[in-house]
């Protein structure tokens, strides 16, 4: 009887790690037929350039609605991929989705950069960046338009590799980013042998920018420490006017967040730009 109360608990833990258990198993067998079961779509968040006012890049993001269990968070399913091996797959889907959107773009006088997230597979495959560069050329895109954002956690599992993959990418003329600074273990050496134009720092450190002072630090050295290497600085994570104003005051070059917009289907984003340009500066 005394040992009840204990055992209940461990028995709701069990069924909630087995539930759990159990759903990830099965997104990990839906994930595999998600692109064939026209469950994906891509969403386009814009980025503000803080000088001019304008957004002239948006960066795409992937949305899983799965047929019975609604919308997939990211964080959910991109790990899932990754372990699972699916990665692959959606970021060849990706590359698809973004590139006609482009092409779309293009056709109707619409001049926007798309960034689009890669994983650690990705950039240890050695083949990867000569398929982007065919499927860039079979679409008649100039790989300016394309911009490629790898954080330091992926570059970090194979450094030689994705250093080589990278480098091809730039070569090509493709813009590529740092994401998520600050959050993993890559050294400044690693940043500094990094052929990227831009860093961005992570959301965790703007979140709360203009209330708590330890953000505040490390926000501003970051933009500091990436001028003095010649990078682009872009912000994540702007929910509201206080971290803009901030971030505007100490030369960030770049900002992205709800405060700006959520991302947007591309019909959505279209009419967003329509309506909202220059409001922001
Ligand atoms: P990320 O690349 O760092 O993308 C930024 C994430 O922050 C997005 O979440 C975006 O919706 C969210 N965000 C933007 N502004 C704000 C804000 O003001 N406040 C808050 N709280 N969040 C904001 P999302 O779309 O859920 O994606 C999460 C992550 O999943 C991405 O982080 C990226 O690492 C990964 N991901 C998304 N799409 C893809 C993809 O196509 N391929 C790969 N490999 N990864 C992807
Ligand atoms: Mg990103
Ligand atoms: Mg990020
Ligand atoms: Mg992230």
């Amino acid at each position: 009887n005394d040992a009840a109360p204990g055992a209940e608990r461990i028995a709701v833990y069990q069924a909630q790690s087995d539930q759990a258990y159990q759903r990830r198993i099965r997104l990990a067998r839906d994930l595999r037929y998600a692109a064939q079961h026209h469950e994906l779509s891509a969403v386009f968040q814009p980025k503000l350039d803080l000088a001019s006012g304008e957004v002239r890049q948006v960066e795409a993001l992937m949305r899983w609605q799965h047929s019975q269990l609604g919308m997939i968070r990211p964080d959910e399913f991109i790990p899932l991929a990754e372990q699972t091996g699916s990665i692959t797959m959606l970021t060849e889907w990706m590359i698809v989705a973004v590139l006609s959107q482009l092409r779309d773009w293009i056709d109707r006088g619409i001049h926007l950069q798309v960034a689009m997230n890669l994983s650690a597979r990705d950039l240890d495959d050695p083949e990867f960046p000569r398929r982007v560069e065919r499927m860039l050329r079979a679409q008649q895109i100039s790989p300016d338009y394309l911009a490629l954002e790898v954080t330091e956690s992926a570059v970090m599992r194979d450094p030689q590799a994705s250093i080589d993959s990278l480098l091809v990418l730039r070569d090509l003329g493709i813009s590529l980013s740092v994401d998520d600074y600050g959050t993993g273990y890559s050294s400044l050496a690693t940043l500094k042998s990094l052929p990227v134009q831009d860093l961005k720092i992570d959301k965790s450190f703007v979140l709360q920018l203009a209330e708590n002072s330890d953000d505040a630090v490390i926000v501003k050295s970051t933009i500091e420490l990436a001028h003095n290497m010649g990078l682009r600085v872009i912000a994540e994570g702007i929910e509201n006017a206080g971290s803009l104003a901030w971030l505007k005051a100490r030369h960030c070059d770049v900002v992205q967040g709800y405060f700006i917009s959520r991302p947007l289907s591309a019909a959505d984003l279209e009419r967003w730009m329509d309506e909202t340009r220059g409001t922001f500066v």
